[in-house]
């Protein structure tokens, strides 16, 4: 898993991308359809000596809660993050606002993790299709038996 210096990779406006499949995201993959393949892109940014962004892009496969069959979820989210020099500095910081999530600077953060975390989020609690597919929809839907239109105006002229 990917571990970064905090403090080093945002002083230096550090850019890094890469991907995370399911066998990397093992608690994603218990979330997801089972079965069912990943993956996630992902870029890390350092902003400022304390900011950092992420931007997280993967589509994962759901079980719809109305047809119960599977379903694509798209997941597009970024996220910034504050670096604080220790834990109390952090829950202070979480306290006085809910605008950034506050993080410990560490010489080996795990980024992997973070991402994962940040994944199982940005989830939807329920998923459901926008409009289900029909089981065993029929090709052929039989027309109710309306007279022609053209018919009945003929009739009328007459
Ligand atoms: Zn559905």
């Amino acid at each position: 898993m990917k571990h970064i210096d905090t403090a080093r990779f945002c002083k230096v406006g550090t850019s890094l991308a890469g991907s995370l499949t399911q066998m990397d995201l093992p608690r994603l993959a218990a979330e997801v359809l089972p079965d069912t393949g990943f993956t996630v892109a992902w870029i890390a940014t350092g902003v400022s000596p304390d900011l950092l962004d992420l931007s997280l892009r993967a589509t994962v496969q759901m079980r719809c809660q109305r047809c119960l069959d599977a379903m694509a979820e798209s997941i597009d989210v970024s996220y910034r993050f504050q670096f604080v020099k220790d834990e109390a500095t952090a829950q202070a910081q979480d306290e006085a606002s809910d605008e950034v999530d506050t993080l410990v600077h560490a010489r080996h953060f795990d980024l992997g993790e973070l991402i994962e975390d940040e994944m199982l989020m940005a989830l939807p609690f329920v998923s459901l299709h926008e409009v289900c597919p029909e089981a065993g929809a029929l090709s052929f839907v039989p027309r109710a038996d309306k007279p022609n239109p053209f018919a009945v105006l003929k009739d009328l002229k007459s």
